[in-house]
């Protein structure tokens, strides 16, 4: 898959940076539209990625656009609910299409198959810096260990998830700050696997603001982590790092599964953290000859952390863009759009997914009060309705900017 760097093409139509779900799915979208698209990462692949590994619907929906989700799911562990547990430890399982697959795993099939469709992946190879010609870009710049190459394209992707130097070097980052950070790692427990086989995520006073999560991986092994919201202006990464360590030691004193899972389990490497963008903040989605896309542009849903379909979503619409604004090499048909109607298109259609993010953002908000996450929890074990909403939000079955406003939320959770 990771093609030498001596056959590194000197242009192409588009070059997509990072081999994420967002840019291997911008480059599987591209090269089935009859574009010439170079993917490449800093990282040889496959390459581990620091997450929870878990599939919500929207994931779901896009790997089967994207014609992998039979290949994703024949690896990945099926779960049929979301498990969230208030502060004083109510349950409710939300129902939902949902799966578990570590990055590694992953992230190997949506580049196989970017390469399949046509794509040339180079890796390890790292964008240093765009080329740039009367403030439009043309290209970039790519380095491997000490060598240096440069490569013209008409469009660049820029799809390099939530580190934000190669955002910041682009001239593209509004902020730097992350919005969260989370650690994880995986425990092996054979005794509890037929215990969790659903998404378990805790809600707790000593994690506030954050969560913890524990997501079944298959094979006994299990995706254990916490996350925390960054308050503006909080301090950065050492102190965050200490703070989530002690969450995350805390967890196991939270409920009786989390603590029956860290007793007799063992733990598979170190805990490893990262950072999260969220909620479609914090960076410029396009300049002249550019798009950003995926959590780069801050694709992640807040109060869960679950990004990767939203980043497949997020790269699956700037390539559309960018083809319709493409001669196509097939059909040798004229482009339907200007490069200036590309960024405009792109534009309007990730704003029509802020509604969604809006949601999460307001359900954060609301989960840092533990009351009203009881208060939330317990409303719904009784409404049958309240679950149905709360389902229809996690499968996106329902409009978010019609039945969710606060006052909707206030009327359910009183109805
Ligand atoms: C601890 C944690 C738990 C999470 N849990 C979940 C979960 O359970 N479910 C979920 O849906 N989401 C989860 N997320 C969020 C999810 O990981 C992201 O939303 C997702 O990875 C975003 O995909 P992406 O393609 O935009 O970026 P990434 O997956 O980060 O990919 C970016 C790629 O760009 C490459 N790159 C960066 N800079 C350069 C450069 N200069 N040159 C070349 N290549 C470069 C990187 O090597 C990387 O491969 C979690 C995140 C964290 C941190």
């Amino acid at each position: 898959m990771n093609t030498p760097l001596e056959n590194l093409p000197e242009s192409c139509d588009v070059l997509v940076v990072g081999a994420g779900p967002a840019g291997s799915a911008a480059a599987i979208t591209l090269a089935r539209a009859g574009l010439d698209v170079v993917l490449v990462d800093q990282q040889s692949f496959p390459r581990d990625k620091i997450c929870g590994d878990g599939l919500i619907p929207d994931a779901h929906r896009a790997l089967a656009e994207l014609g992998v989700l039979d290949e994703v799911m024949a690896l990945a562990q099926p779960a049929h609910f979301v498990r969230c547990t208030s502060p004083r430890g109510r349950q409710l399982d939300v129902q939902g299409t949902l799966a578990v697959l570590p990055r590694r795993q992953l992230d190997e099939i949506i580049c196989r198959a970017a390469v399949r469709a046509g794509a040339r992946m180079y890796a390890p190879l790292r964008l240093t810096q765009l080329l740039e010609e009367d403030g439009q870009v043309v290209g970039a710049h790519l380095q491997q260990g000490s060598e240096q190459r440069q490569l013209r394209a008409r469009w660049v992707v820029l799809a390099t998830g939530a580190v934000p130097q190669a955002l910041m070097d682009a001239g593209m980052a509004l902020r730097q700050r992350p919005s969260a950070v989370a650690l994880r790692c995986y425990i092996r427990n054979p005794a509890m696997t037929q215990e969790i086989t659903g998404l378990e995520v805790l809600f707790h006073r000593s994690l506030a603001p954050g969560y913890g999560w524990i997501f079944p991986c298959g094979q006994a092994v299990f995706n254990v982590g916490v996350g925390i919201v960054r308050p503006p202006g909080a301090k950065p990464d050492a102190a965050g790092q200490m703070n989530l360590r002690e969450m995350f030691h805390k967890l196991g004193g939270l409920s009786d599964t989390a603590r029956r899972l860290f007793e007799g389990g063992e733990k598979l490497g170190p805990l490893k953290g990262a950072p999260l963008r969220y909620s479609l903040e914090g960076a410029l989605l396009s300049r002249p000859g550019l798009l950003v896309t995926g959590e780069a542009a801050g694709s992640t849903y807040a109060l869960t952390g679950e990004g990767i379909g939203k980043a497949l979503e997020t790269g699956i619409l700037a390539a559309q863009a960018i083809a319709l604004g493409s001669k196509s090499a097939q059909g040798g048909q004229a482009p339907a759009f200007s490069a200036a109607q590309v960024r405009d298109h792109y534009q309007a259609q990730v704003d029509a997914l802020r509604p969604r993010f809006h949601l999460y953002e307001r359900a954060q908000a609301a989960s840092a009060s533990p009351w009203l996450t009881e208060l939330l929890l317990w409303r719904a074990q009784k409404s049958p309705r309240l679950r149905r909403g709360l389902a229809g939000i996690l499968n996106e079955s329902t409009d978010p900017s019609r039945r969710f406003s606060l006052k909707d939320m206030l009327r359910l959770l009183s109805s």
